[in-house]
């Protein structure tokens, strides 16, 4: 299964701006089959979604994988998943399966399946917050030493520049 990819689409999905029909448009911009599903509904409810993964890559960001797992295991007692064995690929694999799903539905499928995978294949720790404030996005660690603390490229920049700069400034007073 492209797990991994369902995990990083779920961590995208948390650190959009999901204010209405567009900005889903937008986060789908590589599925363009789905986009005439996108409603004001589906935005909706994935809001809901976004708030209730969060605590899943805080509780993973404070080192507490009992958290991880019993937040996973309770959403996806409340968002049903339906996966499907697909071998569009040439390769048999598990899909979540789309047919009688909201789009909400499909894309929350896709996150839990996605993030339990993650979990049980490469440990809880591997999803995380950024940790260059006031940034507060999520993030999936795939890095083969597992070492990721930012979000993105451009956080990691940002934090080093300002790490560079505080000793600077210690150094210039001390
Ligand atoms: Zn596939
Ligand atoms: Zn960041």
């Amino acid at each position: 299964m492209d797990f991994l990819r369902y995990t990083e689409r779920s961590a995208a999905l948390l650190n959009v701006d999901l204010d209405g029909v567009a900005a889903l448009v937008a986060h789908l911009a590589d599925r363009e089959s789905l986009h005439d599903q996108v409603t004001d509904r589906d935005c909706m409810l994935l809001r809901k979604l976004q708030r209730e993964l969060r605590p899943v890559f805080e509780a993973a960001a404070h080192d507490d994988p009992q958290a991880v797992v019993a937040i996973l295991n309770e959403l996806m007692v409340r968002y049903p998943v339906t996966p499907r064995i697909s071998d569009h690929s040439g390769v048999l694999h598990l899909h979540v399966a789309a047919r009688t799903a909201s789009l909400a539905e499909l894309l929350a499928g896709e996150a839990l399946l996605g993030l339990a995978a993650l979990v049980c294949d490469l440990g809880p720790s591997r999803l995380g917050t950024c940790a260059a404030t006031p940034c507060t996005d999520v993030f999936v660690d795939a890095s083969p030493n597992a070492s990721r603390r930012y979000c993105s490229e451009r956080c990691s920049s940002r934090a080093s520049v300002a790490a560079y700069r505080a000793r600077l400034r210690a150094d210039a007073s001390g």
